[in-house]
C-alpha cells in the first residue's frame, strides 16, 4: 500500500512538472527569429522590386524610414523585441549579400551557434563569417561573446530553475532550507 502511495504520488510530481514547467528562453528565442524572419523577407521583396543599394550598416529605425517601409515590405507590422536588448540591425558586404541581426541573438543563419544565460532565461544566439569584416558587425559579435561570461544574480539563478522544474526546484529549496535552520540549530545548541 506505501509503495503504490509513493508510485502514486511521483507520478503526480513527474506530470505537475511537466504542465507548469517553461522553457521562456526557447519562447525569447523563438520570437526574436520570427523577427529576423519577417525583417529579412521583407528586404528580399525590397531587393526584387527595386534596384536600391543596401547601406553596410543600419539600424531599424533607420531602414524602416529610409526604405523598408512597413506597409510596403514588413506586413503592416512593427518590429518588438522580445527583450529589452533585442535590437534589430542589418548588415550587407561588397557582394550583395545582406543579414539582418538581433544584437542580443545575432543572425537566423549563422556558422557559429552560441549559448548563455541572459538575465533569468537560457538563450541561444549565432553569428556568421560572411560580415566579419565589417567593425560594426564585429562589436556586436563581442557583444555577444560578452553575453556567455554573464553570471546570473541567485535570484535569476533560481528563476531559471524554477521555470525550468517548478516542483523539483520548489522541493530542494525547502529541503535546503530545513537543513540550514537545523544546522544553525545544532550549531549553537539551540
Ligand atoms: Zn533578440
Amino acid at each position: 500500500m506505501k509503495r503504490l502511495k509513493f508510485i502514486f504520488i511521483m507520478f503526480f510530481v513527474f506530470i505537475s512538472t511537466a504542465v507548469f514547467s517553461a522553457n521562456v528562453g526557447r519562447e525569447i528565442n523563438s520570437k526574436c527569429r520570427q523577427n529576423l524572419k519577417l525583417l529579412n523577407a521583407g528586404t528580399e521583396k525590397l531587393i526584387k522590386s527595386t534596384s536600391c543599394n543596401l547601406p553596410k550598416w543600419c539600424t531599424y529605425k533607420q531602414a524602416i524610414k529610409d526604405f523598408l517601409y512597413p506597409d510596403k515590405y514588413l506586413e503592416n507590422k512593427t518590429i518588438v523585441g522580445p527583450t529589452p536588448d533585442c535590437e534589430y540591425y542589418m548588415v550587407s558586404n561588397d557582394k550583395g549579400e545582406y543579414d539582418w541581426l538581433c544584437y542580443l541573438h545575432g543572425v537566423l543563419e549563422g556558422d557559429k551557434t552560441m549559448s548563455f544565460r541572459y538575465h533569468e532565461h537560457q538563450l541561444q544566439g549565432k553569428t556568421t563569417s560572411k560580415f566579419m569584416a565589417n567593425e560594426e558587425y564585429k562589436k556586436h559579435v563581442q557583444s555577444m561573446l560578452h553575453w556567455t561570461e554573464y553570471t546570473p544574480t541567485p535570484k535569476e539563478f533560481f528563476i531559471y530553475h524554477y521555470n525550468m522544474n517548478p516542483i523539483v526546484t520548489t522541493v530542494l529549496s525547502v529541503f535546503i532550507v530545513l537543513l540550514s535552520v537545523y544546522l544553525i540549530k545544532s550549531f549553537f545548541n539551540l
